[in-house]
């Protein structure tokens, strides 16, 4: 041990990571944790399987942070998805990589490797304090609430990685950014991020089809062409598919109202050969068998294209098979926040430094969601975590003149 300490504040995939690279070096951690338990989010995210990070080239990897890219480089070339597979096996998870290129642990969820993690780090001496919310300074000491009333502690440096702000429910709930604003922090607003949207169903189609799947379509918008599906819900559409377009439909919002997601409801039918099948079908059969047998729409294709064209029995038919190619699906808002698989905003990259410091807060140190960053699903969200807790923790053995 080096005698020094270090305070880590959030015990998600951010936190844990710097945690485990620190008390590998030799210094006395505690990681500070609002809940009655660590990494609440981390488990959720294994619930659908655990999309650890993604295998393919590691030059397209890096381009999936947008804007952010050149901010997170040098933390994710030091935590490649490589490392992180190798980081994952040294935890006795092996991963593999499914069709699309997204890599998962075999075992198919976090709950395995995140009590082998914490074990490694009960072993390597990391003192883990739950049921601790950190509720602001109090001088250069940090104040926690606690079940049995306020606890100061005083470190020699502090790790902030108290995640973004989606799914407060599982802990990340964003209270510190007014005490981080008020300290001269610029902290963009927080904004949800790969998120589903809101559609103006009708009564009658809410009710029928709120849980179907629409399946093998092709979505566009500003965002790009992507394949995949997406689910109705009461409220409108979500699943990764609407994901993908999620920010692009967002920031439309931002500069005018109700932007459209474009929809190919038969990708494997070119727009001449699904005018010439409903052309053939006879007249006399109803709109929606027609649509169903000739242009062989599900039915829950067939209603979501008369729900957003109910004039669509009137047009002939090359205009029907137009619209099959490029149906516009009119959403209204981003679904709340709550409910968004990650959030945009956070941490302004020009308040911290090269070593994930905050230039105007020497000795605190930030990671993770918490900092402006966003990213599509597919692994990118825990790979950047991951990483920035690991260049965080580097950032604070430097700062405190360790070696590695
Ligand atoms: C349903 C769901 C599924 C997901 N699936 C995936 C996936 O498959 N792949 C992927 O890459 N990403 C996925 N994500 C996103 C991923 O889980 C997050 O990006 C990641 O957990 C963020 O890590 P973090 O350490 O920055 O913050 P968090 O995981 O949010 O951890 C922050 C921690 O800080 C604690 N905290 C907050 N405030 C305080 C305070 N005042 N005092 C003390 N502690 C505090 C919180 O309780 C929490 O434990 C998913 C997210 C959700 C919601």
């Amino acid at each position: 041990m080096h005698g020094k300490t270090v305070a880590i504040i959030g015990g998600g995939p951010a936190g844990l990571m710097a945690a485990d690279v620190l008390s590998a070096a030799g210094l006395a951690v505690t990681v500070y944790e609002a809940m009655p338990t660590v990494a609440r989010k981390f488990l959720m995210a294994g619930k659908s399987g655990l999309n650890i990070t993604h295998a393919e080239g590691y030059d397209d990897f890096v381009t999936r942070f947008g804007t952010a890219q050149s901010r997170l480089q040098s933390a994710l070339d030091d935590f490649t998805p490589d490392m992180l597979r190798d980081w994952a096996l040294s935890l006795g998870q092996e991963t593999f990589t499914g069709t699309s290129g997204r890599v998962f642990p075999v075992a198919m969820k976090a709950s395995p490797l995140l009590r082998a993690w914490l074990s490694r780090l009960d072993a390597q001496g990391v003192d883990i304090k739950t049921r601790h919310r950190w509720a602001g300074f109090e001088g250069d000491a940090l104040l926690f609430q606690t079940p049995s009333g306020e606890v100061i502690a005083k470190h020699d440096t502090s790790l902030l990685a108290l995640g973004g702000a989606s799914w407060p429910k599982l802990g990340s709930n964003a209270a510190w950014v007014p005490w981080l604003r008020q300290k001269g922090i610029a902290i963009n607003d927080f904004q949800p991020a790969n998120c589903g949207f809101d559609v103006e169903w009708s009564d009658h189609f809410r009710d029928r089809f709120a849980g179907a799947p629409v399946k093998s379509i092709v979505t566009t918008s500003q965002a790009g062409r992507f394949e995949g599906e997406f689910v109705i819900t009461r409220h409108g559409i979500e699943g990764s598919l609407v994901y993908a377009h999620s920010a692009a439909l967002r920031d439309v919002f931002r500069q005018t109202d109700n932007p459209a997601l474009i929809v190919d409801l038969a990708p494997g039918r070119t727009q001449e050969r699904l005018t010439h099948d409903l052309e053939r079908h006879p007249r006399k059969d109803s709109l929606s068998n027609r649509l169903r047998k000739a242009a062989g729409l599900a039915p829950v294709k067939v209603a979501l294209l008369r729900e957003c064209r109910p004039d669509l029995s009137a047009m002939p038919p090359a205009d029907m098979a137009a619209l099959m190619k490029a149906l516009p699906m009119t959403v209204t808002s981003p679904r709340p926040i709550a409910e968004a698989i990650s959030s945009a905003g956070g941490i302004d990259w020009d308040e911290i430094d090269q070593r994930y410091m905050l230039k105007s807060m020497p000795g605190i140190f930030v990671a993770g969601e918490m900092l402006d960053w966003e990213a599509p699903t597919g692994g990118y969200l825990l790979t950047a975590c991951f990483a920035t807790g690991k260049s965080a923790a580097r950032g604070i053995m430097h700062a405190l003149g360790v070696s590695g």
